[in-house]
Order: structure tokens, then sequence, then C-alpha cells
């Protein structure tokens, strides 16, 4: 009798979820995953041995690192003790990570709704500034991304919604990004008059401010290509909402828990939202959670009013006790500080990447936020993959990542960007090691570059 052929323990992973699980933002046919067997600190193993320097901290979120067994032990204390308790109860664990929400925007934002992830916490920020202006409007941008609900993605402008686009939330506006590399208005950030708030304005006039409930951006930008705000460019927005009695909104869910080298992208810029909408490293991807902080003011406004928003899982306990001791470990471990620290000497070293591949047209930086922009030529600035770029345009692009993941790096390459975003525990031998592997890859674009 003919034996079966046995596919091995790798093999058998990924057919099994190929055959019975759906991949997100894919065609399905073609699909090649990492079968991942475990993690540690900054790298992953699939189940063959193979190392994965995971220089994207999975999806931008596990800022800790992997593998933490402090959370996995205050996960399993929590689980002990009580797994589920409605919202309308109350925990240890979620009033120990209010707690320290709060403490660490010292005090300026000393409430928060706990909702399962990013998208939620935008979709209920949408929601709270409406109920509390009595406005309808929100202003967002384009080259940006708040998620993939239906509110949250309108919001966002990233292409992802463009499938969509018939069914997209009503009474959003959007307005240009202060895109400095590629100023929308062509100007040179030494010498523009900050057009890119002043269109904000005429915006605002034009929607009539008085149909205004917020102004939604992210802290820093994420995945849009870390466009940078110009110095000032925040405060400048948030005059403008003091000035129409319009809420800021600082979408943190990518930007947030010491990413920028702070707590909060905002604390950057000095400026305070009246809504901060986070999750991501706020368990640094260790189980799904999001917050949404608010200020005096708006929590104070619900004491007599009721709070029109609720979640079966919100201030889920055991997601509550992972948030609770990740923040302990940033603290611990002083990451906030190595992110910067990190950071700096990312830069340098780009820098000199820069000098010798002539493809690298930009790269923007804060902390372990960051991204290099491929061209076709510097001064053209033509992209190596232009923005929303079909499967033909990203040839060169997707030669460059498939390179990355030969050489043992799981990146997030999209359009013309390669992202630099590892865990914040990384050290500069790993830096190292990591942009190596970069360099070699962007070789492949090198090639395409036209003088
Ligand atoms: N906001 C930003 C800036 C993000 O980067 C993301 C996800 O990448 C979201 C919101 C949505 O978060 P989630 O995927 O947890 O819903």
């Amino acid at each position: 009798m003919q034996e079966t052929p046995t596919l091995s323990a790798a093999r058998q992973v990924i057919q099994d979820n190929l055959d019975h699980t759906l991949f997100s933002w894919s065609r399905q046919k073609g699909i090649a995953p990492i079968a991942v067997k475990y993690a540690e600190g900054v790298y992953l193993y699939d189940y063959d041995g193979k190392r994965y320097l995971d220089f994207s901290s999975g999806l931008i979120n596990v800022n800790i690192g992997h593998g933490n067994q402090r959370v996995t032990n205050a996960v399993m204390k929590q689980m002990q003790e009580v797994s589920y308790v409605t919202p309308g109860c109350v925990t240890r664990a979620r009033g120990e990570l209010g707690k320290k929400l709060s403490d660490i925007t010292c005090g300026r934002l000393p409430k928060t709704l706990f909702t399962t992830g990013g998208a939620e916490a935008i979709e209920n920020a949408i929601k709270l500034a409406r109920l509390y202006t009595g406005r309808h409007k929100i202003i967002a941008r384009y080259r940006a991304f708040h998620g993939a609900s239906y509110g949250s993605m309108t919001a966002g402008g990233d292409p992802r919604k463009l499938p969509h686009d018939a069914q997209q939330a009503p009474n959003i506006v959007h307005v240009e990004d202060p895109y400095c590399y590629r100023c929308p208005w062509g100007k040179d950030i030494s010498t523009c008059s900050r057009e890119c708030v002043s269109h904000i304005e005429r915006v605002i006039e034009f929607e009539g401010p008085e149909n205004v409930a917020a102004i939604l951006m992210e802290g820093e930008s994420g995945s849009s290509g870390c466009i940078k705000y110009p110095p000032d460019y925040l405060q400048k927005v948030r005059a403008l909402c003091d000035k129409y009695n319009i809420l800021l909104i600082a979408d943190e869910v990518m930007s947030g828990f010491g990413r920028t080298g702070k707590w909060f992208a905002c604390d950057l810029h000095g400026v305070v939202p009246d809504m901060i909408a986070t999750a991501k490293g706020i368990t640094a991807g260790y189980l799904p959670l999001g917050a949404l902080m608010v200020s005096e003011e708006i929590a104070r406004y619900f004491d007599d009013k009721i709070l029109w928003l609720g979640l079966t899982y919100s201030a889920h306990p055991v997601c509550c006790a992972a948030g609770a001791e990740v923040l302990q470990i940033y603290e611990d471990e002083r990451l906030l500080e190595n992110a910067a620290a990190m950071g700096v000497y990312i830069e340098q070293q780009v820098a000199l990447l820069q000098q010798r591949h002539p493809s690298i047209g930009d790269f923007r930086n804060t902390g372990l936020l960051g991204c290099i922009e491929l061209v076709k030529n510097r001064i053209t600035k033509e992209p190596m993959a232009r923005f929303n770029a079909n499967a033909e345009e990203m040839a060169v692009m997707n030669k460059v990542a498939a390179r990355l993941k030969q050489l043992g790096m799981y990146a997030f390459v999209r359009w013309n960007y390669v992202f630099i975003a590892p865990p914040l525990c990384i050290t500069r031998e790993q830096v190292d090691e990591g942009l190596a592997m970069i360099s070699d890859a962007i070789s492949i674009a090198d090639e395409a570059y036209v003088q």
C-alpha cells in the first residue's frame, strides 16, 4: 500500500492557514507567509530554525520586543483571579492602567475609555467629539490611516479604503499633509509660510466652523510614510482648534508608547490634544487593547450626561493587566530612552547609506519610527513606486522586499517606502545587522536609478 506523504511541520502549519484562514489586504493566491514558531526580543524564528530580525516590531506594535515573560506572568495571574467582568464592574487592573495612563500625560488626559484596538478607539473618538460639541464634521488628512472599520477607514485617506468608497461614512473632510519632501504647495521648509496650516483654516471656513467637531491627526505619521510635521505645525493646528472651538484628536495608535522616544508623539511638539486615541504599544501587541483618553473638560461634561458609548470587551481585565505590566516594562527597561538614542544612531548610519545609495531620496525618522523613501532620481524625485502602485509598478520594490526576507529580515515595505521601526529594546549591534541587510537590498533599487 502506498504511504501518503506527510508534510513537514512547517508546511502543515502554512497549509492549514492557507486552506482555512483569510489574509488581510491580499489576493489569497500566491501568499508565502512566514510560519513563526517562537519569537524572542527582536527576532522571530520559523519552524525550520530560520531567524528573522523583526525590523517592524510586528505591525509597529511589539515595542517591548517579543517573548517578555513578565507579561505572560501578569496575564496568567489575572486569568487565575478573574478573566472577564462586564464593563460595569471594576478590577484592580483597569484602575491601575487608567491611573498610569493619566500619569504619563501628567494628568492632562485623566480618564480613559478602553476599547479592543485602534480603529475602535478612533470610532469612539469621532462619536464622542460629535456628542460633546454637537457638531458633525471631522477634518482629517489624506495621507493617514486610522483603522479599517467604516468610520475610521473613512477618516483615513489610505487607498485601502477605495474599494469600499461607495459606503464611506459621512461628514469627514480631508486636507493635504505637510509633506515637506514633496510639498503640495511647491515650497521649501525654510521659506514656506506654513501654507499647510492656512489650507486647513480655509477648509474650516468653507465647511463652516460651527459644523466642525474635531481635527483628527496622527501624533506622528506612520504607515503613510512617516511624514514629519514642520516645526510648530502641530502647535499652529492646536491654535486653529482653539480659535474655532474645535477639538484636537491625536491618533497615537502607532506613534504612542515610546515609539518616538516620548510617551506620545504630541509631547515632542509641546501640544496637548483634547483626546488621544491609542492602541498597539499599550500592550506591545501581547493582547488586543485600545484606549481613548480624554481631557478633564470632556470627562466632566459626562458627569451629568450619558456617555453613549460601549463595548462588551471594554476594559477587559486580562488586556488591562497586560497593559499595566507593559507600561511598567517601558520604565524598568528605560525603553523610551533607548528608542531616542537608537533613533539618533540610525539617523547617522542612514546618512552614510545615503552617500552610497543614490536611490535613497529621503529618510524621515523620529526615535524608532522611520522610513526610507526610494526614488528613481534625486532631482526629479520620481518615486521608485508611486502612491497606491499596482503590482507591475511594484516590480523593483517587490524585489527589495523579497531580498530582505531572504536575508532574514521581517520588514514593512510599502510603495517606495522601507520602514525602520524595530522594537524599542534593540541594540546598536542589532541596528547594524538590520541596516546591513537594508543596504544590500537597496542595491537592487540603485540598479533602477536613472542618472
Ligand atoms: N491608527 C493608526 C495610526 C494606525 O497605524 C492603525 C493601525 O495600523 C490604526 C489606527 C488602527 O488600529 P487597529 O488595527 O488596532 O484597529
